[in-house]
């Protein structure tokens, strides 16, 4: 009769579950609920032979499923009724030889509250270790370097276990049962403290000894998880203001890491989500709005209403907190514009004009990787950089060729298919840097290697002179070029699951057009595989490059020009002389190029109304022409949308004639922002709706690094809804550049299906 009852399955669990804790689990699960049987892990999959009497296996398994280790995310379960085998006892056996199908790998996980309670304990054999983990937290993805993931593979291997540290690798009962970075001050990793000269500095703890050195407004360069950090007191203003010296970044924000969520509190207005956001185990940066009477120095963000705030991650966070500092300026160590430090000898070598002092460690970071930033917009999670935390991020979209897409050049990326599924890589700098270029290949080659993919499609942007391109051309496969407003549409698209018609609105700095103009204003219709230009900006004749971006007042004399006026008197900081240079550059058409770009008419704006005329960090004219609007007025000005058979161009004179009628009558510049932006969002409306009754579709979506504005997008967005359209934004996926490369590899594969 007990026979009659006894059940055998072959249970398969896909998701993310490498690195996670899986087996071990299991195992204990097993024990409990008296199930014997195996446990495998062959990459993407756990696979379990599980025997026992059938109400046994029915709560063991719903268990499983409902309660699973905290970092896994069981994507799919399959289960197979066998014969019996009579097992009699539970086993885990070793990680499979034979690569899965689908790689899926845990990101890097904050330091556990678990492990923080031995780090602070005196009688605990990990008392104030810095590389503290177990299996539910601590480094994944930084220092894999191939699959499975076991510690010969990462560059823990170097490092091998003690008596002890193997003793609770090899008990099922502990926490750190088959943890791979398992480790303790007598076999692990070792902290060191330098002077700029790469002279060691001798003390009783190098933590105090750095906490210290802060307190005394050193700026330091802290080896972290997935690159060097600089670092002072955030209350310190003069040891903020020299850090912005010698990184030479007068204006750009810096994050800031805080003690816990009550400090957090002490500074800005926040949400449940962001709240939740924060504190989540990732610990992304959260844009947070800033208090109305913020006590911090106001050099940390200058001209920004929001701040970016982290919650401690690694041990070393947890103990510089220790004494009374409450608050760290933690901002990504690289020399202005350059590439994330990752490696003691080049930091070194790189940061000595920059960091007094550098607490470096002898563990290899495999897989460099920035902050992650999140904002909160509409109630949604929205990433304005995809990276620590939520990278690898592995999304299957059904793709079935091994695609590879380089992404645009400002803010780079890069996808890559295989299986069926996306791996969207982290957020990799500015291509146009030496070193982030060096970062980017790097990078991609490691992910090729992890994944083993040999991709015969390489998808990229059609602006022939895009690093990313010129990359594009050195390797082999069949190319495909993808226009780029079409791949931030689409990009946008796929994270919602839209593959019909959409009506796209794509506000943009630059990217390349199918005409040889440069675009960033449009009104797309089309789906994943190709679209049709409905509207756009009406486009003006820009004067100079790509200096006119590092320098909005000459967009703004290349406007005024346009519709004949002179802005010498609106641009007060610029000399005459100058206006009249890039004045006659325009009536010569010498090194002229037609724009039809959004970003450059908010750059114009914020010159013409004196905010900014030169900038010292991308899009910051834009940033602050957005965080001085007064959201009490909602007045916008005239405008005209111009329709030429089936195309609608949205005409800026009278919106500029609108800003310069308000400047002669000193309206104050909160208010003619506030104006400015509520005529975009109407007129971007009101095209959407004739587009609208001419092709019949109801959902749109928003894209392009110009809604980072959330003040536009919020606009837009609402507007939108009072309407009953469908608005779809990027959220998973960030809307500016560094999302092109997943749009781009969606469309390759719409194209190849073709
Ligand atoms: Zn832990
Ligand atoms: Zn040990
Ligand atoms: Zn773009």
């Amino acid at each position: 009769m007990r026979n009659k009852e006894k059940r055998r399955y072959i249970i398969q669990l896909s998701g993310i579950v490498q690195g996670v804790g899986f087996r071990p689990y299991i195992y204990q699960k097993a024990k409990e609920y008296r199930i014997c049987g195996w446990v495998n892990n062959t990459g993407a999959r756990v696979v379990m032979d599980v025997e026992a009497n059938r109400g046994a296996l029915k709560s063991f398994l719903l268990d499983v499923i409902k309660n699973p280790p905290i970092l896994a995310k069981i994507e799919k379960v399959s289960i197979r009724m066998h014969n019996e085998m009579g097992y009699n006892s539970f086993e885990i056996r070793h990680s499979d030889k034979e690569l899965s199908k689908i790689k899926l790998i845990s990101p890097d996980i904050s330091v556990c509250y678990k492990c923080m309670e031995e780090v602070f304990n005196p009688d605990s054999r990990r008392y104030r270790y810095a590389f503290t983990n177990c299996t539910e937290c601590g480094p994944r993805y930084t220092i894999i370097k191939s699959l499975p993931y076991d510690r010969k593979n990462t560059s823990m291997n170097p490092f091998s276990l003690c008596e002890h540290c193997r003793d609770e690798y090899s008990n099922p009962k502990s926490r750190r049962f088959h943890t791979q970075p398992n480790c303790c001050s007598h076999c692990g990793p070792t902290l060191f403290l330098m002077n700029q000269r790469g002279k060691e500095i001798s003390c009783w703890d190098v933590i105090h000894k750095t906490a210290e050195l802060i307190g005394e407004g050193k700026i330091v360069a802290i080896k972290g998880m997935g690159g060097f950090h600089l670092c002072c007191d955030a209350q310190n203003e003069e040891a903020i203001s020299q850090i912005r010296q010698r990184k030479n970044r007068p204006h750009k924000p810096l994050a800031i890491m805080v003690k816990d969520i009550e400090v957090v509190y002490k500074y800005c207005e926040l949400t449940q989500l962001e709240q939740e956001v924060l504190m989540n185990p990732r610990r992304p940066i959260v844009l947070l709005k800033k208090k109305s009477k913020c006590i911090l120095p106001g050099n940390i963000a200058p001209y920004q209403n929001r701040l970016g705030i982290m919650l401690p991650y690694l041990p070393i966070h947890h103990m510089l907190f220790e004494g009374n500092t409450e608050c760290l300026v933690m901002t990504s160590a690289n020399r202005s514009g350059s590439a994330l430090q990752y490696k003691n000898a080049t930091a070194l070598a790189n940061l000595g004009k920059v960091a007094d002092y550098f607490l470096l460690h002898n563990r290899d970071i495999h897989n460099p990787i920035d902050d992650s930033v999140i904002k909160i917009i509409e109630n949604k999670e929205m990433f304005s950089r995809r990276a620590r935390g939520y990278i690898p991020y592995a999304k299957n979209m059904g793709i079935q060729d091994e695609i590879l897409a380089l992404g645009a050049e400002q803010k780079s990326t890069f996808s890559i298919s295989q299986n069926g599924y996306i791996y969207f890589s982290s957020y990799l700098g500015d291509l146009k840097d030496k070193d982030s270029y060096d970062l980017y290949k790097r990078i991609l080659k490691n992910f090729t290697v992890l994944i083993h993919s040999t991709p015969k499609i390489v998808a990229h942007d059609s602006h022939p002179k895009y690093l990313s391109t010129r990359y594009a051309k050195t390797q082999e496969g069949h190319r495909i070029a993808i226009q780029h407003h079409h791949a931030h549409m689409v990009s946008c698209m796929a994270e919602h699951a839209l593959s019909e018609k959409v009506i796209g609105v794509i506000f943009d700095g630059t990217g390349l057009g199918t005409d040889g103009t440069i675009w960033g204003g449009e009104f797309l219709v089309g789906d994943r595989r190709d679209f049709i230009r409905w509207g756009y900006l009406k486009p003006v004749l820009l004067q100079g490059g790509d200096s006119t971006i590092h320098e909005p007042w000459k967009t703004a004399v290349s406007y005024l020009y346009s519709i004949r006026h002179d802005p010498k008197s609106f641009l007060k900081n610029i000399s005459h002389l100058d206006v009249d240079i890039i004045q006659q550059a325009l009536a010569f058409k010498y090194n002229c190029h037609l724009s039809s770009s959004m970003g450059r008419l908010f750059d114009c704006v914020s010159a013409l109304i004196g905010i900014r005329e030169h900038i010292t960090y991308d899009a910051q004219a834009a940033i602050e022409l957005e965080n001085i609007a007064d959201p009490n007025i909602n007045t916008g000005y005239y405008y005209l949308i111009n329709q030429r058979e089936n195309i609608f161009e949205l005409d800026y004179e009278r919106i500029i004639l609108g800003i310069l009628e308000d400047l002669e009558n000193a309206v104050l510049p909160s208010i003619i922002s506030a104006r400015f932006h509520d005529t975009i969002s109407n007129a971007t409306v009101e095209i959407i709706c004739k587009i609208r009754d001419s092709v019949q579709l109801n959902q749109v979506v928003l894209s392009g690094g110009v809604f980072e504005n959330s003040y536009l997008l919020q606009s837009v967005y609402k507007k939108l809804k009072a309407k009953d359209f469908d608005v779809f934004f990027n959220q998973q996926i960030p809307i500016n550049d560094s999302g092109i490369s997943f749009g781009q590899i969606v469309i390759a594969d719409e194209i190849m299906k073709r």
